[in-house]
């Protein structure tokens, strides 16, 4: 701790303080000590302690609010190229989070507890830990503090650091829909010479995990049992799917599907989507040659932006870990099937048809197992998150307290 910074923190308010980081003096370029541009562990953490037992990972640094109180000022917004961002350093000083610049690398680790951000100047990809997310906007270096877009932190990063600052109610977990991509006239993705359709392996899985959902106490809904298209088009099909969901009251959707890239077939590995935030491009539209597909309105599903990177982050974790696949990232496509959602939703691409040995895999039905229960790991850790950010009610004499929640996505 810098001895004029933990000094003036008890003096003056949030903003003030971060100010006084920026202004101390750089030491080094590299390492914790460097109390320069991103001297975020130089200032007493002023943020309030979480309202749960337990629910944060870091130590406390401030009595919880009384009720009344008035909640922390909005982080200052910096305008660049008309997009609204927000200093890496305040949410650091904000949230409680220490941090590390390596120069060389123009690379910002922040750190809470066992979670780790690593922000790299103009990259649009981040790492948490270790995880490959991919922003809708780059990070900017300007004037020595790196910035993250208003939307990304509030939408993303937010949830991911600290889920009890979202601010927005916890959402239920009863009513799981799974939807197994394709079927009927549309196959999806083949590889023919190993005569391996998506839409039968998509069914199989959603079949595998609706088991273990179920056997878990979830009422789960399937939006096709059997091999049908659910309606005459395409675009019909998509839409169709979300009408389900929300006619079913879902509270989680998870769209199950494999990836090509055929004539490619070296590319390999898992990705994780979800919907577009608004006014974002989405992630392929950053393809050379692409347009710019940025859309302002925002769509249903994009009011559980915050939970939706939660439950992204959850399923993408556990399914390169329990899978071993290389990681592709959790990325943004402005997906006709999660736009109208009125709930929490992401796509699963779990491993590629177009690469034969993730093929031959996909085809055994062990390997579709080991799918289906990634996935219900990636959903018991949502759902253990969601738990843990719920207000606990105190214990009575007839109630042993249980142990709190040692760690959050
Ligand atoms: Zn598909």
């Amino acid at each position: 701790m810098f001895p004029a910074a933990r000094r003036y923190a008890a003096q003056c308010g949030l903003i003030t303080c971060i100010a006084t980081a920026d202004s101390l003096p750089v030491r080094g370029a590299t390492g914790e000590v460097s109390f320069g541009p991103f001297a975020v562990n130089a200032v007493s953490p002023v943020r309030a302690a979480p309202s749960r037992p337990g629910a944060g990972v870091e130590p406390a640094s401030a009595p919880a609010p009384a009720a009344g109180l008035k909640a922390p000022p909005p982080l200052a917004i910096t305008r660049f190229k008309q997009l609204d961002y927000v200093a890496a350093t305040d949410f650091a000083a904000r949230l409680g989070l220490k941090g590390k610049w390596e120069e060389a690398k123009r690379e910002l680790t922040l750190t809470t507890g066992t979670r780790r951000l690593v922000l790299t100047a103009e990259k649009r990809e981040v790492s948490f830990d270790g995880l490959r997310i991919f922003l809708g906007d780059a990070v900017r270096f300007r004037a020595g503090k790196l910035y993250v877009s208003k939307t990304d932190y509030e939408r993303c990063l937010l949830a991911l650091l600290r889920p009890d600052d979202v601010g927005a109610p916890v959402p239920r977990l009863r009513t799981i829909v799974l939807d197994p991509g394709h079927g009927g006239a549309d196959p999806g993705m083949e590889n023919r010479p190993l005569r391996v359709q998506e839409k039968v392996l998509t069914l199989d899985v959603a079949l595998r995990l609706e088991k273990l959902l179920r056997a878990e106490g979830y009422s789960v809904v399937l939006t096709r049992r059997d091999d049908r298209q659910l309606a005459p088009t395409k675009e019909a099909d998509l839409h169709r799917r979300a009408i389900i969901a929300n006619a079913a009251g879902a509270d989680l959707f998870l769209s199950i599907h494999f990836n090509s890239l055929f004539p490619d077939t070296r590319v390999s590995g898992t990705e994780v989507y979800v919907f577009t935030r608004p006014g974002q491009r989405s992630d392929q539209s950053w393809g050379f040659g692409q347009a710019d597909d940025t859309e302002h309105d925002v769509a249903p599903v994009n009011r559980h932006d915050a939970w939706t990177s939660l439950l992204a982050h959850a399923v993408h974790r556990e399914t390169i870990g329990g899978l071993k696949t290389s990681d592709r990232g959790h990325k943004t496509k402005h997906l006709a099937v999660l736009r109208g959602l009125n709930c929490p939703g992401v796509m699963i691409e779990s491993v590629f048809l177009s690469n034969d040995a993730e093929a031959r895999r996909a085809a055994t039905p062990a390997y579709r197992q080991q799918i289906a229960e990634s996935l219900a790991a990636g959903i018991r850790s949502y759902a253990a998150s969601l738990d843990a950010l719920r207000p606990k009610s105190p214990p009575t004499s007839a109630t042993v307290p249980r142990p709190a929640p040692s760690s959050l996505p």
